[in-house]
């Protein structure tokens, strides 16, 4: 049974998600103040944890870079806030993926099953090369002319999808079927917020792209960028 802790200060939403996870079979716990709550992500052994972003007293981006700073524990974030920026950053800090509210407890269990699928298969074998990007499946590390990439398990998986198809172009929704294993929609928006937070860790950008090439409403290719 995975283990899950929720931390998250409305009491309503707390509960609410307790009752409902629990039903669909997770040992769930709760924590109501985010001090509490990175103490118990980093002294237990949850499988996931869920961390709601707004905080009277603490930062959330805050509270999951303490978190990540010990613990490689997935971490899905809820907020409240739907600005490109703040996503990146809060995925910068080391989120698996994020909601936002107002979500369904179906909608974040689906996150959990996929984030919990990842972190399981993260045992294949192999690694890929393009030009100087390199990535090592089995020990989930990338590097870019051997700089170590600080990526995220989805932003791996991202990566690594488009790198095992070198010159093809994708689309939102295989990737989105594929890498966040949500074939009937999803955020298109998600897949750009991932995209963009790749380039930044690649060094480039979609004005000056090396390795990620889009094309709008069509699809996203990885490259080789010596040929
Ligand atoms: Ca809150």
């Amino acid at each position: 049974m995975p283990s899950i802790l929720i931390i998250e200060d409305e009491q309503r939403i707390r509960e609410s998600l307790a009752t409902r996870l629990s039903e669909r079979g997770y040992d769930v716990q709760t924590v109501a103040r985010a001090i509490d709550g990175v103490e118990q992500a980093v002294s237990g052994d949850f499988d996931v944890i869920v961390l709601d972003l707004g905080w009277p007293d603490l930062d959330g981006t805050e509270a999951l870079r303490m978190i990540r700073a010990v613990k490689q524990v997935p971490v899905v974030v809820a907020t409240a806030r739907d600005d490109e920026a703040d996503i990146i950053s809060v995925l910068d800090a080391g989120a698996d993926d994020y909601v936002i509210k107002p979500f369904s407890a179906d909608h974040l269990a689906a996150r959990i099953r996929a984030v919990l699928r990842r972190t399981s298969d993260a045992s294949e074998e192999g690694t890929i090369t393009v030009a100087g990007l390199r990535l090592d499946l089995d020990a989930h590390e990338a590097t870019l002319d051997d700089r170590e990439l600080d990526l995220t398990a989805r932003a791996f998986d991202l990566l690594a999808y488009l790198a095992n198809r070198p010159g093809k172009l994708i689309s939102k929704r295989e990737l989105l079927a594929e890498v966040w294993r949500q074939p009937y929609g999803g955020a298109d928006k998600t897949v750009d917020v991932h995209i963009s937070w790749l380039r930044k860790e690649l060094g480039e950008s979609a004005a000056e792209p090396r390795y990620i090439h889009t094309r709008r409403g069509v699809g996203i290719r990885l490259v080789d960028p010596t040929t």
